[in-house]
């Protein structure tokens, strides 16, 4: 797959696996007469999605933004997501010749499983551990607070499991707002999805792509006002969308996607149309290791 290059940072996008969910609940008020034309359901109403952590590297640095499912789901919880094959996020780092200690950062855009769970790992001995052991993992504090603070929406979404081992190894970096983890490399608290979400912006060489989680989770989201149901602030989330997809619009910045099955990354005109795209490649899976 090509990288993405800009100025001294290149992008990849890991393949952890593909799975699906419901696309009324992707797409939450916009009806299905509509959305379904850009973004097409089976019958039973799924939309076809993938898990794409990002590979970002730059001297120095090598990032990873978010962590797909990881090996902690049951079997049940597998066959009700969909998903294609066993989550393990270290799979693909190994065809970029990377060990799992050589990442030096993690970013969570915020802790729900889907993005959170790949970073730590279920060993054989029933051990959880983390699954970049020398990665410095980037958290907004209004998230943390999220977790220890269930609502009796929210209790679900988080597992300590996905945290605490992290925390207790001394990887956490908590940060509130935005925060420069490295050159050219920022985070910034948006909230929307959830109380504690976060984009990831990367400038290198007077290009930018901007990451913005599951602010944007596929193309078919460019439009502020289509935001999912799984959000807990949506008008957060519309306010977000507009105010840095307009800046993104106005500085010719690449919006690149996380869950999106064919698209890693566009850059759109001003009614949202795709003017550049980076297709995902397809992936066999016995060619991708699963
Ligand atoms: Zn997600």
């Amino acid at each position: 797959m090509r990288p993405m290059q800009i100025g001294d940072i290149s992008i990849d996008w890991l393949y952890d696996a593909d799975f699906g969910l419901d696309g009324g609940a992707m797409f939450g008020v916009v009806p299905r007469v509509v959305w379904s034309k850009r973004y097409p359901a089976d019958a039973e109403n799924f939309i076809p999605l993938s898990l794409r952590p990002l590979l970002v590297r730059r001297p120095g640095v090598v990032l990873v933004i978010d962590a797909g499912y990881g090996n902690k789901l049951t079997e049940k919880q597998r066959a009700q997501f969909r998903l294609s094959r066993a989550c393990d996020p270290r799979r693909d780092l190994a065809r970029f010749g990377l060990e799992p200690e050589d990442v030096t950062h993690l970013v969570f855009t915020h802790l729900h499983p889907d993005h959170a769970g790949g970073a730590t790992t279920l060993a054989a001995d029933g051990s959880v551990r983390p699954t970049f052991p020398r990665a410095r993992v980037v958290v907004q504090h209004l998230e943390l607070e999220a977790m220890a603070t269930p609502h009796l929406r929210t209790k679900h979404a988080y597992q300590e499991e996905n945290w605490r081992p992290l925390a207790e190894a001394g990887l956490a970096w908590v940060v509130d707002g935005q925060a420069e983890i490295a050159e050219g490399i920022e985070v910034y608290h948006t909230g929307g999805h959830t109380q504690g979400h976060q984009i990831v912006k990367l400038s290198s060489g007077g290009e930018t792509v901007l990451h913005m989680g599951d602010l944007l989770p596929t193309h078919a989201h460019i439009n502020p006002l289509w935001v999912m149901a799984y959000d807990d602030f949506p008008m957060q989330s519309i306010e977000q969308k507009a105010r840095w997809l307009q800046r993104a619009q106005d500085e010719g910045w690449w919006l690149s996607f996380y869950h999106d099955r064919n698209l890693l990354v566009a850059r759109f005109d001003a009614a949202g149309k795709p003017l550049e795209t980076v297709a995902a490649p397809a992936f066999a899976e016995s060619a991708a290791g699963g």
